[in-house]
């Protein structure tokens, strides 16, 4: 066994040896896989395995897809079967909002060269005779999908491996991990210690105890799983091919052909735990008691759309463990908090996933960064608030909501609230719906009734009136936005400025008071982040930037060492946070403070430490509505107090209240871009208006890289569009993010973010075009029909920033 490599991959599942494979692709061949017994054992040797293209995340996506072609490359490769079948998949709409789902993916599909499409009636029974089609309003078809061979998958994987170099110990459990003072790892073994400089965690049901073993907890729960199998089907012995799957998600199971057979497979309401207080090390190739009772309602359902299912005997059923993440969501990608350590953990379609998989944790662990935007699936979207109870209530909700609708703006309410601020409480009375971002509850609008919740759809819901009325408030007079959930960091010391010089793009401010707008710049060259830097005293800045990227950007953070004496820290728990903005936002907060708000004393971007209704604050003169406003930073202690007083005296004004819902149509009036919508690590400056925030005559990090790519004209632009539908009917859609964009039949490009601009009478969208300039026509595909939309020259709200500078 090799003492030294460059990377261990523990656990030979499916995603581990997929790792291991691709990572020899990409060019290391020094790097071993333990296995603590045969390659398969854990969830992966008794999957159904079966394999779709197509999600709602488009980049999850274009994995999916690459993965269903590498199946066939990959046996070509190998001379080992992975047992592919392709006889296609059939999707099936029972209602409205399912074929709304179905109909935007067909045009994802038609823009990325997908091949998802619609079929008549006619054509789907020719496709899959056993189906009953009643009640179905729309059918997709995906030729590729199919599913294939759990084991000769991963032997596969393992084997075109081992052909570039790698080795792999079976019966060889890892021990331990122990992270070394240079940083790289001693992991342990019976057979002898390897140095290794990544340790990767693939270890499927046992995540949970590979983990432990570096002193890490994930959020991370199994369950069980059935499906089951059914004697031969004469009709199917008969037929000279193989059926195409069915997706019939409205029917909360999965079918498709096994051996002459059916296979059928259920998410069902009742589900059950398994292993709640860690994965029993001995637990081999085992399965549990069949426990068809519980999937009884599925079955019914699956036997109502294909009859054949119900005359047919059961021959076989599975009941196996599967291991779930908060979100359903693989956790991926290296520990913010360790060095070189990588998670994959918590897979569910594991053989939808597993070439995409591999080949971006290669990606990672090799050239630094993936070259998709991958925070969907990114570990760093959960923290140590993402704890047992949570985990258990999400993972119950995601499983029994397996193949329910994602809808637009859905917040699921399992396991909340976990992170509060003072004012919580109060404003729960005064009828905030609240969202989920980063673990806290922020409002998203105030309905009239306390106890409100949201209705789901791709149309107008019931926030979408409200939401119009906080918005012509703040437009017209001032409105109060909670923006406690963005993270907030202090740094200070004597080289804080050098040190902010060194991470950031932008120059730092110079004078004390004065704030500056900053890029973070990915390894790639592209926008790993936005910030507000504001120096507040000559050794002491503050740093705002995205909520839910907190963890996230500590990767880039700690990239950067800082100076003796110099410290950096996030207050964002400690600190609060209001927006006040709107025409009136000064006349409101004059009254609660000395200091004077002029813009002769305080003008655009100046910050400054006063005193507002007797609590000592950060006052920022920036605001992300686009008006003319402050943010109000206190500490948590003074929240409640600072928040009744601004409420106090914003009646006399008509001002109030204001959600993260209308700040995100204002944002978009104003043509703003926000992190993870706009600004991804995919995008590079000059695509998203970025690039005068570059300062390349200084050193800061990934300079090289941004420098490399600013040389390159911009491959795309970030624009804002006016549709068509902006009337106010409360049965329209407005786009809300992935929607295509078409001109003249052809594809260019898709929505980044949609919102209704209820102060400019405009449905808009921002999104990113090629090859169509300010003025164009095109088609924007809400709800998969194309709806007319124009590219504008300028943002509808405020286009010379005189509002904001007032
Ligand atoms: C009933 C059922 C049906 C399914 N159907 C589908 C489907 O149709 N399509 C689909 O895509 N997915 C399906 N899945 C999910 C799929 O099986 C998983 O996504 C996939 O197998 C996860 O693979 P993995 O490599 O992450 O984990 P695992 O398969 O659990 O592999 C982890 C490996 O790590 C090893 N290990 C653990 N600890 C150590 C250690 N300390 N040292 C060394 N090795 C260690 C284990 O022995 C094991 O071999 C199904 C799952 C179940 C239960």
């Amino acid at each position: 066994m090799r003492t030294h490599a460059q990377a261990v991959v523990i656990g030979g599942g499916v995603i581990g040896c997929s790792i291991l494979y691709h990572l020899t692709k990409l060019g290391w061949s020094d790097v071993v896989l333990l296995e603590r017994s045969e390659l398969t054992s854990g969830s992966t040797w008794h999957a159904a395995a079966n394999i779709h293209g197509l999600h709602d995340s488009t980049n999850i996506s274009r994995i999916q897809h690459y993965t269903m072609n590498l199946y066939n490359e990959l046996e070509a490769e190998t001379g080992q079967s992975c047992g592919v079948f392709q006889p296609g998949s059939l999707y099936l709409a029972q209602t409205e909002n399912r074929e709304h789902q179905l109909r935007l993916q067909a045009a994802k599909a038609k823009l990325y060269g997908m091949n998802f499409y619609e079929v008549d009636r006619a054509e789907a029974e020719r496709l899959h005779p056993l189906v009953n089609y009643d009640g179905i309003r729309c059918i997709m078809y995906e030729p590729d999908g199919g599913n294939v061979d759990p084991s000769g998958v991963t032997n596969a994987y393992a084997t075109g491996a081992r052909q570039r170099g790698a080795e792999i110990h079976r019966f060889t459990p890892a021990t331990g991990t122990e992270q070394q003072p240079d940083g790289s790892w001693i992991v342990r073994t019976d057979k002898g210690d390897i140095h290794t400089q990544w340790v990767v965690n693939a270890a499927g049901l046992w995540g949970r105890e590979v983990a432990a073993m570096a002193g890490l907890t994930l959020p991370l729960q199994p369950t069980e799983h059935q499906y089951f199998v059914t004697e031969t089907i004469a009709e199917i012995a008969a037929m000279d091919r193989r059926l195409p799957s069915v997706a019939d998600r409205d029917g909360e199971y999965y079918l498709r052909q096994e051996g002459k057979g059916l296979l059928v497979g259920a998410y069902e309401q009742n589900m059950k735990f398994w292993a709640e207080d860690g994965t029993p090390q001995g637990f081999g190739h085992e399965l549990f008691a069949d426990d068809l009772e519980r999937i009884e309602e599925n079955m019914l359902r699956a036997i109502d759309r294909v009859p054949a299912v119900g005359t047919a005997g059961i021959k076989r059923v599975i009941n196996g463990p599967m291991i779930w993440s908060p979100d359903s969501n693989v956790l991926f990608g290296p520990v913010p908090e360790l060095h070189n350590y990588f998670c994959c953990n918590g897979i569910i379609p594991g053989f939808s996933q597993s070439g995409g998989m591999g080949l971006l944790a290669a990606e990672w662990m090799i050239e630094g960064e993936t070259k998709y935007d991958m925070f969907a699936w990114d570990m760093a979207r959960f923290g140590a608030w993402a704890d047992k109870a949570f985990t258990k209530a999400k993972v119950r909700e995601v499983y029994s909501h397996r193949f329910a609708i994602h809808f637009p703006n859905e917040e699921r309410p399992a396991g909340r609230p976990v992170r509060v601020r003072p004012v919580y409480e109060m404003q729960k009375t005064m009828g905030a719906v609240f969202g989920l971002n980063y673990g806290w509850e922020h409002p998203l609008w105030f309905a009239d009734t306390p106890g409100t919740v949201d209705t789901n759809g791709f149309t107008r819901q019931n926030w979408w009136g409200p939401v119009g009325e906080e918005c012509k408030m703040l437009r017209e007079r001032a409105g109060i936005i909670d923006i406690s959930n963005f993270a907030k960091y202090v740094c200070k010391g004597p080289d804080a400025e050098g040190w902010l010089n060194s991470v950031f793009a932008n120059n730092m401010p110079k004078a004390i008071g004065r704030s500056c707008l900053t890029p973070l710049i990915g390894k790639r060259g592209g926008i790993a982040g936005d910030f507000t830097v504001t120096r507040l005293a000559e050794d002491e800045f503050w740093i705002i930037g995205s909520g839910m990227a907190e963890r996230y950007h500590r990767r880039f953070f700690g990239a950067v060492p800082l100076p003796e004496g110099t410290t950096f820290e996030s207050v964002t728990e400690a600190v609060c946070g209001f927006n006040v903005a709107g025409p009136k936002a000064r006349d409101l907060l004059q009254r609660l403070t000395n200091t004077s708000l002029a813009t002769v004393d305080f003008p655009f971007m100046r910050s400054a430490r006063i005193e507002m209704a007797g609590v000592d604050l950060v006052a920022l003169r920036v605001s992300f509505t686009g008006d003319l406003g402050w943010e109000l930073h206190c500490g948590e202690a003074d929240q409640k107090r600072l928040y009744e007083a601004l409420l106090e005296a914003g009646k006399p004004l008509g001002a109030g209240p204001v959600g993260g819902r209308a700040l995100m149509s204002l944002r978009v009036e104003k043509g703003y871009g926000s992190w993870s919508r706009e600004y991804s690590p995919e995008y590079w400056p000059q695509e998203v208006a970025l690039d005068r925030l570059v300062k390349l005559d200084k050193d800061f990090l990934n300079k090289a890289a941004v420098a490399e790519v600013m040389k390159n004209p911009a491959r795309e632009q970030l624009v804002l569009l006016a549709l068509d539908g902006s009337d106010t009917d409360a049965s329209n859609a407005d786009a809300t993010g992935g929607e295509p964009i078409f001109h003249n039949g052809k594809g260019v490009g898709r929505v980044t973010s949609g919102a209704y601009g209820y102060w400019v009478g405009m449905s808009l969208a921002l999104g990113y075009v090629k090859g169509v300039a300010p003025g164009a026509e095109v088609e924007v595909m809400v709800l998969g029909k194309p709806h007319r939309a124009r590219i504008l020259s300028e943002p509808p709200f405020d286009p010379k920033g005189e509002k904001l500078r007032a």
